[in-house]
């Protein structure tokens, strides 16, 4: 079988040693021993998100706990601020809408960050506005907001700042506390390098205030059920057992490697991958490029499915464009168990590939 170079921005591959931790047998979830996973678990998560706050676990995907940042905080008739510069900006503004949730967009260029100044002037427009819900990296367009500046703005007002961090958690820098973000989203198909089905909040004291306040329906990802029973390294329900396993592995790895150096190795991949993507003639599309995943132009004589296609068949899987940008980029990831060797492989395969299509860029 072809070695699959599997290069999307989730799920990401799994390295073995997190496999074969999932792979033992399954214990059960009320017991001494599976509350160890969870403590370290709790205790790694919070820093690489660089925080004091607990950060709750869902079981989910990341929409789950994007969902759950609308529901714990918000109310009905509620007016809400979203940056959309992308299908993920889109689906905050589509999830606050199916709640009733009045949305404040600020439409972005795609490929574009939004001027952190946009965000002062909605919130001056909308004083009543009780959050801010942006990206730390839009994936759509791989594209990395400056969410230190934002931070500083919302900190100033009484809204609170939402980032749904999924994908550049662990890939693209990022402080919590010192940023003044209010609720940090993950997802664990990115760097966290396990399966998606774990989706992460944590939550600030000032975003607390809200969810005591917030009247949206909400049960299963009720985050005051998870609170109350994080500090005995509990869950409401049945956890993700084994993805928890994985986890906990994944983080331990990413601990004896350093929090910093793993970003840092995130930079220098991203670098390589953009230069080596220029030096093929090729152009980078975001104006503000992410380390967790670089989008490409394709010029218009290139057919972009039949290339991503061709790939396929050699087991390089690259993300195509979604949305608007269908067909006028590739994606490719290199978060988490994408590895420096993969990315060579793979990008000297994609070049063959335009030389044996003759395509000329
Ligand atoms: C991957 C991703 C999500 C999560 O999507 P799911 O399919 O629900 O896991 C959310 N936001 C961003 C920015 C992402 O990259």
């Amino acid at each position: 079988m072809t070695k699959q170079y599997l290069m999307t921005p989730g799920p990401t591959p799994i390295p073995e040693k997190i496999a074969e931790a999932m792979a033992k047998p399954i214990i059960h979830h009320r017991t001494p021993q599976y509350m160890e996973f969870t403590k370290a678990v709790n205790g790694n998560l919070k820093k690489i998100f660089k925080t004091a706050n607990n950060v709750l676990t869902f079981t989910s995907s990341g929409t789950g706990a994007m969902e759950a940042s609308v529901v714990n905080t918000l109310s009905k008739g509620d007016t809400a601020v979203v940056v959309i510069g992308g299908k993920f900006g889109e689906r905050f503004a589509e999830i606050c809408n199916a709640y009733g949730v009045n949305v404040v967009p600020i439409d972005v260029e795609w490929g574009a960050a939004p001027d952190p100044s946009r965000v002062e002037k909605a919130l001056k427009e909308n004083p009543d506005a009780k959050a801010v819900f942006t990206h730390l990296c839009e994936t759509s367009t791989a594209t990395v907001y400056d969410v230190k500046s934002i931070g500083n703005i919302v900190a100033k007002t009484d809204a609170i700042l939402v980032v749904d961090a999924i994908s550049g958690l662990g890939s693209d820098e990022f402080e919590m506390d010192k940023w003044n973000v209010d609720i940090a989203i993950g997802g664990s198909q990115k760097a966290f390098m396990i399966p998606p089905g774990l989706s992460f909040c944590a939550v600030s004291k000032k975003a607390w205030e809200l969810v005591k306040k917030s009247t949206l329906p909400k049960y299963y990802f009720d985050f005051k059920k998870y609170d109350k029973l994080i500090e005995k390294s509990d869950n409401p329900w049945t956890p993700a057992i084994t993805l928890v396993i994985g986890l906990e592995k994944a983080l331990s790895i990413i601990m004896a490697e350093g929090v910093d150096n793993f970003i840092k190795r995130h930079m220098r991949d991203a670098e390589f991958v953009r230069q080596y993507l220029k030096e093929l003639g090729l152009e980078i599309f975001p104006k503000s490029p992410s380390d967790a995943v670089t989008a490409t132009k394709v010029p218009k004589e290139i057919d972009t499915s039949k290339l991503i296609k061709s790939l396929k068949a050699k087991g390089v899987i690259f993300a195509g464009g979604q949305g608007e940008l269908k067909g006028k980029i590739f994606r490719i990831a290199h978060m988490g168990g994408i590895n420096r060797e993969d990315l060579e492989r793979a990008l000297g395969i994609l070049k063959e590939t335009l030389k044996e299509e003759n395509i000329k860029v």
